[in-house]
């Protein structure tokens, strides 16, 4: 099915003419619960990945040494349990566990275990650009492919992240069997395997790029209209390929690449939601109909990953080359 964001509540470059030409198309996700295959776009499916290629290790020092974390194999099977017994929950009701269903889950609440060392990437999200409209890569390649450590690294305590492009054509023996760290640091670290639905969106700067001029007008005609240009109009919510950074945790601090110093570009956004309470990014077709029993996970929570307090993870890109390191910002 695919899916709809509500049009723009205003169309705010009717009302700033001067603002038309910032604007920017972005391509949002939709990442819904499903069994992504090897040649799928996917968040939390598997990677097409020949079979000759070495599995990628994070080699990052990790900021966790000595704890126990959860089992990957644990966590399925306690959201296998959860996602039934919710499944036959009506709303308003008490979670309809059964006995059997509830020793299970508190068993599993004792199954830790310590870090593997080194610690195995874990596969993330697969986007073939034929899929995702303004996917750009490396010349020759039609897939990106995001792998993460779910172990917290610095700085911003969260997964560490790897990105490889290739030609799809390329892998004609694949790894099918693909290796998985044992544990993670939260169980919000496993993706929930995730089809997707891409749809493009207009997006405008964040609201402290704007001139400065066009920043003032813009503010005291939200508090004239009651109007929100950065929740509403600028920058959508959940997963996204390109289009605007946001930037409301820290304020805009530069993306500088690493190697050559150029600024660089939005790629990617990792988010846990794909809207929040006022549902102006829910799809229309997310709005119903409301179903009498639970679902598990949360239609706005598909992905079932959690960066932080509810933040997202913005991947960059060099613009002037794909071999230099990506940046990320947690905003
Ligand atoms: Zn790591
Ligand atoms: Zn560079």
């Amino acid at each position: 099915m695919a899916r709809t964001t509500p049009p723009h509540p205003v169309d705010i470059a009717a009302v700033f003419p001067e603002i038309a030409p910032l604007a920017r198309t972005a391509t949002r996700l939709h990442p819904r619960p499903g069994t992504p295959g090897l040649y799928d776009s996917s968040i939390g499916g598997p990677l097409l990945w020949p079979f000759d290629e070495p599995w990628p290790t994070c080699g990052d020092s990790h900021e966790d040494a000595g704890g126990y974390f959860t089992r990957l194999d644990t966590e399925r099977r306690r959201r296998r349990i959860l996602s039934a017994a919710w499944g036959r929950t009506r709303k308003g009701e008490r979670l309809a566990i059964t006995p059997e269903e509830q020793a299970e889950l508190d068993g599993l609440d004792e199954d830790y275990a310590d870090p593997d060392t080194p610690a195995t990437m874990l596969g993330v999200a697969q986007l073939f650009m034929r899929d995702v409209p303004g996917l750009a890569g490396p010349a020759g390649a039609d897939v990106l492919q995001i792998l993460w450590c779910p172990r917290d690294h610095e700085p911003h305590y969260s997964p560490s992240l790897m990105l490889r492009w290739r030609r799809s054509s390329d892998v004609t023996d694949v790894l099918t069997d693909q290796p998985e760290p044992e544990v993670m640091e939260y169980d919000t670290y496993l993706p929930v395997p995730c089809v997707l639905h891409p749809e493009q969106v207009v997006e405008y700067p964040y609201k402290a790029f704007l001139p400065s001029d066009l920043k003032k007008r813009i503010r005291l005609w939200e508090e004239a209209s009651g109007h929100r240009y950065f929740y509403d109009l600028s920058i959508a919510d959940g997963w996204k390929v390109g289009g605007y950074a946001a930037w409301n945790l820290t304020d805009p601090y530069p993306m500088l690449c690493d190697d050559c110093g150029a600024d660089m570009d939005m790629l990617v956004k990792i988010d846990g939601s794909e809207w929040d309470g006022t549902e102006r990014w829910r799809p229309l077709e997310d709005a119903g109909p409301e179903n009498e029993f639970h679902e598990h996970p949360n239609r706005w929570e598909p992905t079932g990953i959690t960066i932080g307090r509810g933040y997202a993870l913005w991947i960059f890109t060099c613009p002037v080359s794909f071999d230099h390191p990506h940046g990320v910002s947690m905003q």
